[in-house]
């Protein structure tokens, strides 16, 4: 290896003390090296077979920092995989421990690195495109300025449904934007969307794009849709953390939090899906300002949060609360914070179920139904808790696709199949809405 390539390697390490170690490992055990080799994160998926590997996983878990180890994917249970996202440096580390505890992995992504690049060579070839042909691209991925650009256009071309209403700024200022499609009447029930709260699950925000045009395509032609804006209107926020958003496009692609400063911490950020008022820090939350988890230190302390928590409060009469993520195709209920059955849970249930079945209809993809804390794991502080307690019985949370071959990098051709067959699940529920009236 040249020195060169080294110093290369060197200079793209977060961690200079580790990669030293690393590099002498690599070195003396005769591992051959190449560019940025060192630097270069893997994706370990692993499919414990037992309750005591979740729990070995969960003691590994707890070396998250020191190993600057990124759970995509949590232990919980023996019937999800685990998908851990592991520096280079921490590779021979964490292969060790599974080895050691006969715990079996696969490498779901050999170099993440090449998966980014290849995202943005095809993010930049599509901009040239998009601004040669003047046309916006739903099967790709934008920027925060090309979509909320993209809104302009949305509501000047159907300026007698579509609004965009401005509810707040962000912690760095960025304004918050709301899509609200009515027909007319003042705050008729009203379904609510929104996406991108977690800024790295970038199908999440492509979806939103895609939807909002959906229904301003659709109304008029689309019966169904069309009859239920008749008496309802649908909230659409498409950005949900927009610093956060930013800076996956700007500095760091895996970043999920807010972007926050935490007074007495060197971490940034606070997980906004942790922030609501549904037993606040409790189980599934982390009080750790560097944990992806962290949930803030106060209930609605996040800006991003806030503002959607006032719009609900001040309309009113919001009767769906749907907010997407991405992955794991799993469409999800309260509760999180505890397991605990909900009042609603057997409607709640059959109507995620057939959601589900109009879904898989179209491609086969197929989703798990459950309340967070049964699905997944138990999960304090999230918004379809919070909107659950505040009334809003038809409260969803969507995991789309896909279930681990990419995980949160999908590629963009992936990103209208997705958006598709999510909107059939979807109508769905918006159907059910509309027909049981509360
Ligand atoms: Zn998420």
């Amino acid at each position: 290896m040249a020195l060169q390539s080294i110093i290369v390697s060197l200079q793209q390490s977060k961690k200079t003390d580790k990669t030293r170690f690393d590099l002498h490992f690599a070195v003396n055990s005769n591992v051959s090296l190449r560019d940025g080799f060192l630097s270069r994160d893997q994706v370990i998926r692993i499919n414990a077979q037992s309750q005591e590997q979740i729990q070995l996983l969960q003691v590994l878990g707890t070396r998250q920092q020191e190993e600057e180890l990124d759970f995509w994917l949590h232990p919980v249970s023996t019937e999800l995989p685990v998908d851990i996202r592991v520096p280079r440096s921490s590779l021979t580390f964490v292969k060790e421990y599974l080895h050691i505890h006969g715990i079996p992995y696969s490498v779901m992504i050999n170099d993440l690195q090449e998966l980014l690049d290849e995202e943005k060579a095809e993010m930049e070839m599509n901009q040239m495109k998009e601004r040669s042909t003047r046309s916006f691209n739903f099967g790709a991925y934008h920027p925060l300025e090309t979509i909320y650009s993209w809104m302009d256009t949305l509501v000047a071309k159907n300026p007698n449904l579509v609004t965009k209403q401005e509810i707040g700024k962000s912690y760095e200022g960025r304004p918050m934007y709301v899509l609200k499609f009515s027909t007319g009447g003042n705050k008729r029930p009203a379904i609510w969307i929104d996406t991108g709260i977690h800024s790295r699950e970038w199908v999440s925000q492509a979806t939103g794009v895609w939807t909002a045009n959906k229904i301003a395509t659709d109304y008029g032609t689309d019966p169904s849709l069309t009859s239920l804006l008749s008496t309802m209107d649908i909230y659409l926020l498409i950005l949900a953390n927009p610093d956060g958003y930013a800076y996956t496009h700007n500095k760091d692609r895996m970043w999920r939090k807010t972007r926050s400063k935490n007074p007495g911490s060197q971490c940034m950020g606070v997980d906004p899906n942790r922030n609501w008022d549904a037993d606040f820090a409790g189980p599934g939350a982390s009080k750790d300002p560097c944990s992806e988890s962290y949930h803030g230190p106060s209930v609605h302390s996040e800006m991003e949060v806030l503002n959607v928590v006032n719009l609900i409060k001040n309309h009113g009469n919001i009767k769906s609360f749907i907010s997407v993520h991405a992955y794991s195709q799993l469409l999800l209920y309260p509760y999180g914070y505890c397991c605990r059955n909900i009042d609603d849970q057997v409607e709640l249930e059959a109507v995620g179920q057939a959601a589900v079945q109009k879904l898989t209809s179209l491609y086969g993809t197929r989703y798990k139904v459950g309340s967070i804390c049964n699905t997944i794991y138990p999960a304090s502080g999230s918004s379809i808790d919070w909107s659950y307690d505040l009334g809003i019985k038809y409260s969803y949370a969507f995991e789309l696709r896909d279930t681990g071959r990419y995980g949160f990098i999908l590629p963009a051709n992936q990103i209208i199949p997705t958006a598709s067959e999510t909107w059939l699940a979807l109508k769905h529920i918006m159907e059910h809405v509309r027909d049981h009236p509360y």
